[in-house]
């Protein structure tokens, strides 16, 4: 468990931890948070050469308002998410989610940054950006570019961001006034969700369902015709493709699902 030898280096910037990104090319990687990375380094699912650190690049920690939308330096940590009394008026979901995530130690170091490039299926925060239809702003050498949220969790872990690229900020609907919740299930407290469910704005989206979070578009279609939040739930595993493991089975997410949904959609529209 002892990671392989690699060079470290601090970024100052968002420009020049592009230009160490483009310096080094494939053999270097950012490391945020490092609550993700560090782990593959030291199982040898990632070594790279050069750890280019941005933690400290204190431009990309914000939250603030910008006309109907929330933005948010990708360096923000959980803990600041969670605490924020700007996102629990504006966009509740997300700092609620945030509380989910790990526990105290996790929380203030993971980046919100760091957990949506990283792209696991099973992770809390996408699910929530996700559902809040937002948006992500990726810059790089080609310039700046916003990639929908629909469009940025591309494959198992897998996502819109370029090797060197760096997201530098989400962007998310101002959500205040709207119904929403979160339900997740672990088996033991402070851990991944077996399955989780996202609702807000007539938008589902789910954890660990597939090789990516994804929204849950039969549920989604059922409620825009007119369904009862219960119909609605009853095909909320309709086109996901849970995986089996030692937490539960295929059958087992699949019921998970379709009842933390309807729990979810009842809390939204109470
Ligand atoms: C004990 C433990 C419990 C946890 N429990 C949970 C849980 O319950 N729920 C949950 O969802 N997660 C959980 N996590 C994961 C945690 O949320 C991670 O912190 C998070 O997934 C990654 O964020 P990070 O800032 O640590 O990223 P890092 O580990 O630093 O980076 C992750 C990846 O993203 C890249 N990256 C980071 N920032 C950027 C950027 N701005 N632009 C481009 N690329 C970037 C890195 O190069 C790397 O590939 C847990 C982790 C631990 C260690």
């Amino acid at each position: 468990m002892i990671p392989a030898g690699f060079d470290y280096v601090r970024a100052e910037s968002a420009e020049h931890a592009l230009a160490l990104l483009a310096e080094h090319g494939d053999e270097a990687k950012l490391l945020a948070g490092g609550h993700s990375l560090l782990p593959l380094m030291k199982l040898r699912l990632a070594v790279p050469g050069v750890l280019v650190d941005i933690a400290h690049i204190d431009e990309l920690r914000y939250i603030r308002v910008e006309g109907d939308e929330v933005a948010i330096g990708a360096l923000t940590r959980d803990r600041e998410l969670e605490r924020s009394e700007l996102l629990q008026s504006e966009v509740p979901l997300l700092a609620h989610v945030a509380a989910q995530v790990g526990d105290p130690q996790v929380r203030a170091r993971g980046t919100l940054g760091g957990s949506l490039v990283h792209g696991d299926s099973a992770s809390d925060l996408p699910t929530a950006v996700l559902a809040l239809g937002g948006s992500l702003v990726i810059q790089g050498p080609a310039g700046t570019r916003t990639v929908a949220a629909g469009d940025f969790f591309q494959g198992f872990f897998t996502t819109a961001v370029g090797e060197d690229e760096l997201l530098t900020e989400i962007r998310l609907p101002r959500t205040g006034g709207l119904g929403w919740a979160y339900e997740k299930f672990t088996r033991r407290a402070n851990d991944w969700p077996i399955v989780s469910a996202a609702v807000v704005d007539g938008r589902v989206a789910l954890a660990n369902s597939g090789p990516t979070v994804l929204r849950a578009a039969a549920t989604e279609a059922a409620l825009a015709s007119g369904a009862s939040n219960a119909d609605a739930a009853a095909v909320a595993d309709e086109g996901t493709s849970p995986s089996a493991d030692m937490h539960g089975g295929v059958e087992y997410r699949r019921h998970l699902t379709r009842t933390l949904v309807g729990r979810a959609l009842d809390t939204a529209s109470a």
